[in-house]
C-alpha cells in the first residue's frame, strides 16, 4: 500500500481549510490501494485557522504542525516536506488554486517509474491584474537569462514528488528559501501539467504586489550571482569612455587651445558616477545580507505545537 502526504501552508484560511479537506475526502476514492496523510503547516495565522486544524486532526489522516510565528510560505514548506512520511508528497496551497483533482493523474504518471516529479504551471494568468502579468513575465525572462536554474513561467509549488527527490529537496539547507529554483536544481525527471488558473475558493491572497516584487530580488540573489558582475563589467566600461574623454579634451587643448569649461556637465557625470557606484555597492550588500542571514544559521522554522504521525510516536 502506497501512501501519499499532501503539505498544506496555511496562514490565516479560516474560510477554506475545511472546505479544502472535503475536496480532498472527495478524491480519495479515486485512488485504489493509496492511504492518505494531509499535513496541515500553521504559518502563524492570525485568525481561527488553527482551532479549525486542531478540529479536523480529530480525523486520522491529519496531522500538523504550527509556527511560533508567521515564518512565511518557504518555511512552512520546507516544515511540511521535513514532517511528511508518505511514499509520494504533494504540495498544495490551501485555497483550492490547485486543482486536487490532478492529484490522480500525477499519482499514475509517478507509478509508472518514468518520472519522480509532476509538477503543474498555470498557461493562462486569466483575473490577475495585468501590470503584474506584465512584471511575472519580465521577471521569468530575465531570471531564465542570468541563473542557470531554469525557473518555468507560471510554474507553481503545486507538484507530487517522489520520496527521493522529496529527500533531496530536504538536503538542501539554505535559509533564504525559493522553492521553485530548488525544486529545479535538485534535477530529477520531472513532468509538466498545464492548467487553467483557478480564482481562490474564498478568503484573499497574501502576496501584495510589493511583497512578490521582493521576493523576486530574494530569488535572483539566491540563484544567480550575475548582478555581481555589473560592477566589474561598468567598471571597465566606465574606464574606457574616461579613457577616450581625456584624448579628446587633450587633442582639442592642444588644437584651439580651449581649456574645459562647463561645470553642469561636470556636475551631471559626477551624479552619475555616483549613482552607479552607489547601485554596485547596493548590489553588493544585497548578496552580503543574504551571506549574513545564511552564516547566522539560524532555524528555518520554530514550531509551537504539533499532531505527529501515531507510528512515530
Ligand atoms: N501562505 C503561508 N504563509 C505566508 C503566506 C502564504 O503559509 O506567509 C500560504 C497560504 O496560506 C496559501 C499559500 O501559501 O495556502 C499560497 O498563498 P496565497 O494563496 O495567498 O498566494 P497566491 O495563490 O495568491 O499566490
Ligand atoms: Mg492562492
Amino acid at each position: 500500500m502506497k501512501k501519499i502526504s499532501l503539505v498544506v501552508p496555511c496562514y490565516n484560511e479560516q474560510e477554506v481549510i475545511k472546505l479544502f479537506y472535503k475536496e480532498i475526502q472527495k478524491i480519495k476514492k479515486d485512488f485504489k490501494n493509496v492511504s492518505f496523510e494531509i499535513i496541515f503547516v500553521n504559518d502563524g495565522s492570525k485568525d481561527k485557522t488553527l482551532e479549525i486544524i486542531r478540529e479536523l486532526s480529530k480525523n486520522d489522516d491529519v496531522r500538523y504542525l504550527s509556527f511560533s510565528r508567521n515564518f512565511g510560505k518557504e518555511a512552512a514548506m520546507y516544515a511540511g516536506l521535513e514532517a511528511s512520511t508518505g511514499d509520494y508528497v504533494a504540495v498544495m496551497d490551501a485555497d483550492l488554486q490547485d486543482p486536487p483533482a490532478l492529484l490522480h493523474e500525477m499519482y499514475e504518471i509517478l507509478e509508472s517509474g518514468e518520472y519522480d516529479s509532476v509538477a503543474t504551471r498555470r498557461v493562462t494568468r486569466k483575473g490577475e491584474p495585468v501590470i503584474r502579468s506584465f512584471f511575472a513575465r519580465m521577471y521569468y525572462k530575465i531570471i531564465n537569462k542570468i541563473s542557470k536554474t531554469e525557473i518555468v513561467d507560471g510554474a507553481r509549488d503545486y507538484r507530487l514528488m517522489s520520496r527521493k527527490m522529496v529527500d533531496a529537496v530536504l538536503s538542501v539547507q539554505e535559509y533564504n528559501r525559493f522553492s521553485k529554483g530548488i525544486f529545479s536544481w535538485v534535477g530529477f525527471r520531472t513532468k509538466w501539467l498545464e492548467y487553467e488558473n483557478a480564482k481562490r475558493a474564498a478568503g484573499e491572497s497574501k502576496w501584495s504586489f510589493g511583497k512578490l516584487f521582493l521576493y523576486s530580488l530574494d530569488s535572483i540573489v539566491a540563484f544567480s550571482t550575475v548582478p555581481l558582475s555589473i560592477a566589474s563589467v561598468m567598471g571597465i566600461l566606465f574606464c574606457f569612455v574616461a579613457f577616450l574623454m581625456i584624448i579628446f579634451v587633450i587633442v582639442r587643448t592642444l588644437m584651439y587651445g580651449d581649456p574645459t569649461s562647463g561645470w553642469p556637465s561636470m556636475v551631471c557625470i559626477m551624479f552619475f558616477i555616483g549613482g552607479v557606484q552607489l547601485l554596485c555597492i547596493g548590489i553588493i550588500g544585497q548578496y552580503l545580507s543574504k551571506t549574513y542571514l545564511e552564516v547566522k544559521k539560524r532555524p528555518i522554522y520554530i514550531v509551537a505545537e504539533k499532531k505527529k504521525d501515531k507510528k512515530n510516536g
